[in-house]
């Protein structure tokens, strides 16, 4: 099923043609024939998009949409308004109370269906950010502060220059929000600038050239990393409802058939903005706290949780490949004394140094992590007992030969460290809590080498 799709109309007839044609598309369609009807099946089947007809059998479609958003689990679903008088009053009153867009017939089908699609499938992107929100509050994970509403920005991009200045011009007059102007070939120089702005309106004409390259760029915003979040609405001078159909099955949010409108533009631009800023921030706290999940905030390495889940993972039986494979536990020899002698500080200073070093000497497959304290976990796949050894003793000289400027203190410190190495076999991934073993093996020879009078390296294999 592609979708849950609720319609609401008094009129039968019209409710049959709509069902077939977007049942024929393997949407599941419920029908209701007033407002309370539908709120009532909204708020219990929750659909995927709601399509309604301008008047229904005890109010409007206003009281709807109203209706819609005053409770949580239905204020996002979206709205098409679907009627039969080309009214721009009208049209305006909808989107004003929330109506994602505003169709009069007739309808071609092959438009209908793309905006429908291009309806669900904004509306889904949402719902999962959304998800990803409330799971990471249930997980008690950073939430970014709601930032300060800054005007937004958009970019106007069209191929005639003449017309462009004139809409940037009405636009700029109506709205707080900076309006830019470019033709098509320019619009990606954003990226190059890193100026990249929330939403693109790109002008559609007639000119089959200029309209090829209009659709080349939606599928270019979509597709690049840096623009893939930004809104597109379209506005056509001439309707074209193959073209219209086109971009929206590209990846544009948003179509205005009827040409420029400026009150139309601010409404959409409007609500487009709105979601855009409240999914921009949902990703950054989701973005906040994944990274607090994972990294260690003064070294930036990962963390444990991150190291042990890594361990598990690489020493996996499915990923044999790796074999051999090199876990070491290195711990910094006196580092009490560090602290002591200079200051916390001074301690800080040479934590995050050592990560460097650390860093420094591996290869991009190596994971490396502080445990906690001075203590850091190697996770080094692929790797022979010789290399694993050779590179263990690199590290130590590295730090006996170069010694650490910290605040607190004139002269550098020296500062040593201590390394156990344990060399995984394909025995050891086989027995229950193989990671946990394995980390206990290396921490074995990390106390062995610490017993032998530190800042030397010493491997150990778990016992078959
Ligand atoms: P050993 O050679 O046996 O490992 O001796 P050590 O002094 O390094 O080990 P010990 O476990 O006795 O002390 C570890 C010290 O690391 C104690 C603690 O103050 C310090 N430490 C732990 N975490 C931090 C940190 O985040 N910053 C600073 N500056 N010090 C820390
Ligand atoms: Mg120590
Ligand atoms: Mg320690």
């Amino acid at each position: 099923m592609q979708g849950k799709i609720l319609i609401v109309d008094p009129i039968a007839t019209n409710r049959i043609v709509l069902k077939t044609k977007l049942a024929s598309a393997f949407y599941d369609v419920r029908q209701a024939t007033s407002v309370a009807e539908a709120l009532f099946h909204a708020s219990r089947n929750t659909p995927d998009l709601v399509i309604s007809a301008f008047t229904l059998s005890d109010a409007d479609a206003t009281a709807l949409l109203d209706g819609l958003a005053a409770l949580p689990k239905t204020i996002r679903i979206p709205v098409i308004a679907f009627g039969d008088s080309e009214d721009a009053a009208l049209r305006q009153l909808f989107l004003s109370h929330g109506a994602q867009d505003v169709l009069v017939k007739p309808v071609e089908d092959t438009l209908l269906l793309s905006r429908v699609r291009s309806m669900i499938r904004l509306y889904h992107s949402t719902e999962r950010w959304q998800m990803r929100a409330e799971a990471s509050r249930a997980f008690g994970l950073a939430e970014a502060p709601s930032p300060f509403q800054m005007p937004g920005h958009i970019q106007l991009v069209g191929s005639d220059k003449a017309l462009n200045h004139i809409w940037a011009t009405q636009l700029r007059r109506a709205q707080p929000d900076h309006v830019s102007v470019c033709g098509t070939g320019d619009a990606m120089t954003c990226l190059r600038a890193h100026v990249i702005p929330d939403v693109f309106v790109l002008v559609l004409t007639q000119d089959r050239d200029a309209v090829k390259d209009q659709m080349d760029l939606i599928s270019s915003i979509r597709a690049n990393a840096g623009t893939r979040h930004c809104g597109i609405i379209t506005i056509q001078t001439i309707p074209n409802a193959e073209v219209a159909a086109n971009a929206l099955d590209l990846g544009a949010d948003d179509l205005m058939q009827q040409g420029f409108n400026l009150r139309e533009l601010q409404l959409r631009l409007s609500a487009l903005l709105t979601r855009k800023r409240q999914v921009d921030r949902i990703r950054a706290s989701v973005d906040l706290g994944l990274r607090e999940a994972i990294f260690d905030p003064l070294t930036g390495l990962y963390n444990r949780r991150y190291a042990l889940a890594e361990l598990t993972r690489q020493t996996h039986p499915a990923n044999r490949e790796n074999l051999p494979f090199a876990v070491m536990m290195a711990d910094m020899d006196h580092f009490k004394s560090v602290n002591d002698r200079f200051g916390h500080a001074a301690g800080d200073a040479v934590l995050v140094e050592t990560a460097h070093r650390l860093r420094a000497q591996l290869r991009p497959s190596d994971t490396a992590a502080r445990l906690g304290g001075e203590e850091f976990l190697l996770l080094l796949p692929a790797t022979s007992e010789k290399n694993a050894t050779a590179l263990a003793r690199r590290l130590c000289r590295s730090f006996e030969q170069t010694p650490f400027l910290v605040p607190g203190s004139q002269t550098p410190v020296t500062v040593t460290i201590s390394i156990g190495i344990c060399m995984v076999t394909g025995a050891d991934l086989h027995k229950p809590d193989a990671a946990a073993r394995l980390i206990d093996q290396a921490d074995k020879a990390l106390y062995a080498a610490k017993s032998r009078g530190r800042n030397c390296v010493l491997l150990s294999r778990p016992a078959a």
